[in-house]
């Protein structure tokens, strides 16, 4: 049973039938998924939801499908952590963190687009999987291929971090390090998804992977009690997934699953690759593209495909967008582990550190609900914190020896904003 009505254009809202196509044949328009939620209404409520296995699934009427779901049954259904030492830090009254670090299988908010990505290339017959990736995407294609028994290519650019580039290996795809940035890599893709006939999840199915995003956002109301926050603070690479945030929520209002929706939408970005967030704060609709300098590399998206419409979601919501430097992102991983005990990569750094710059600047009330969107892992990005930490005590193995080093260990050092 499917609830989907075909393709729609984001631009002059033409409408093709479902099929292996992302761009409007009239006026290039970029496509997304129209759904019936006239049908969806009559079989979706709260206690349908809450019956089922907690994992992405359990919104299937509201994905891409056409068949039963084949990927991603224990994918989503992640933490959202009450965060208050860190609230108390930052001075404000109700503070959350969804935590995509611990996602499943791959510790980002990726295997939910994979997930779906893979299930429809079933559907369309696909036996090779592809992607462009900046470091989580191609994890989690890569593992998921696995599990598949699909080929995967997974092509990277050549200066990603090792964490990111062993946790996809270590699942035998075809690697290919490309030498040049994420937006050369995405254009080499390009060209190869026109000439092979391969599923390259984030290009030539893109509007159907792209929707395996709202599962986040489902979550996020679903764990706040069906309700929509005031403040959610997204990290935007292409700037997919605040859009997808935004319709997620919409769609929950829609169809009566949440009574009030008037949630501000934030992006942030790191401060060497932040073209949407210039973009809102100079209120130009117009995305200039940059060439990435940032130690937040699963952002580093210098051209973003969905710039224009993330920079529109955030304007609308009467949001906002800021940037952080490599120093300020250091700073708030180190923050969020030692408040709550979350190990999150750069891009979780960005979002930290721009939640606390908005707080600090008034744009979020203290007294708001407000949520942090934490959507990766920190193992996979050591060395930006290595040589940032305490170094263990080396000791003999005897008591005096360690008694000699404790005495070194400072008293109270922890953290004021
Ligand atoms: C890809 C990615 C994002 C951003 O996603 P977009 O939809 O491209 O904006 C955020 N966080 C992490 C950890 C990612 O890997
Ligand atoms: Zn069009």
């Amino acid at each position: 049973m499917s609830y989907v009505k075909g393709l729609r254009c984001r631009e002059c809202g033409r409408e093709y039938p479902n099929g292996i196509l992302f761009v409007c044949e009239y006026c290039f328009g970029s496509l997304e998924i129209a759904y019936d939620y006239a049908k969806i209404r009559k079989v979706l409520s709260r206690e349908t939801i809450e019956a089922r296995p907690k994992n992405m699934w359990r919104y299937k009427e509201l994905l891409p499908l056409d068949r039963d779901p084949t990927d991603g049954f224990n994918t989503g259904f992640t933490p959202f952590i009450r965060a208050d030492n860190l609230a108390k830090i930052l001075g404000v009254k109700e503070l959350y963190i969804k935590d995509d670090s611990v996602n499943h299988p791959t510790l980002s908010f990726k295997d939910r687009v994979v997930a779906v990505a893979f299930s429809k290339a079933k559907e369309f017959g696909f036996n090779t999987i592809a992607c462009a990736s900046t470091g989580n995407l191609a994890n989690s294609v890569s593992a998921q291929a696995a599990i598949a028994g699909l080929r995967a290519f997974i092509f990277i650019p050549a200066d990603l971090e090792q964490g990111k580039v062993v946790a996809s290996s270590i699942y035998n795809p075809v690697v290919v390090k490309v030498e040049g940035n994420y937006d050369e890599v995405n254009r080499l893709c390009s060209e190869i998804a026109s000439k092979y006939k391969w599923a390259f999840v984030n290009i030539n199915i893109r509007p159907y992977y792209a929707e395996g995003s709202k599962t986040y956002a489902f979550e996020i109301a679903e764990q706040f009690g069906w309700r929509a926050p005031k403040h959610i603070i997204s990290p935007a690479a292409g700037g997919s997934l605040v859009t997808k945030i935004k319709k997620g929520l919409q769609e929950f209002y829609d169809l009566g699953l949440i009574d009030e929706f008037d949630t501000r939408l934030y992006v942030a970005q790191g401060q060497g690759c932040s073209p949407i967030v210039t973009a809102i704060q100079e209120d130009s609709e117009i995305i200039k593209p940059v060439k990435p300098k940032t130690i937040a590399k699963s952002l580093a998206i210098g051209n973003p495909a969905d710039g224009y419409y993330a920079y529109d979601v955030v304007k609308k919501s009467g949001g906002w967008a800021e940037a952080a430097s490599d120093k300020e992102i250091v700073e708030a991983i180190k923050l969020l582990a030692e408040s709550e005990g979350i190990f999150t990569e750069t891009a979780g750094g960005v979002t930290v550190a721009a939640a606390i710059k908005l707080i600090k600047q008034k744009r979020i009330p203290k007294d708001e609900s407000i949520v942090i969107c934490v959507t990766g892992n920190g193992l996979k990005t050591q060395e930006v914190v290595m040589d940032k930490l305490h170094k263990p005590l080396k000791i003999k193995p005897n008591l005096s020896s360690f008694e000699e080093e404790q005495k070194k260990v400072p008293t109270a050092d922890h953290y004021s904003i």
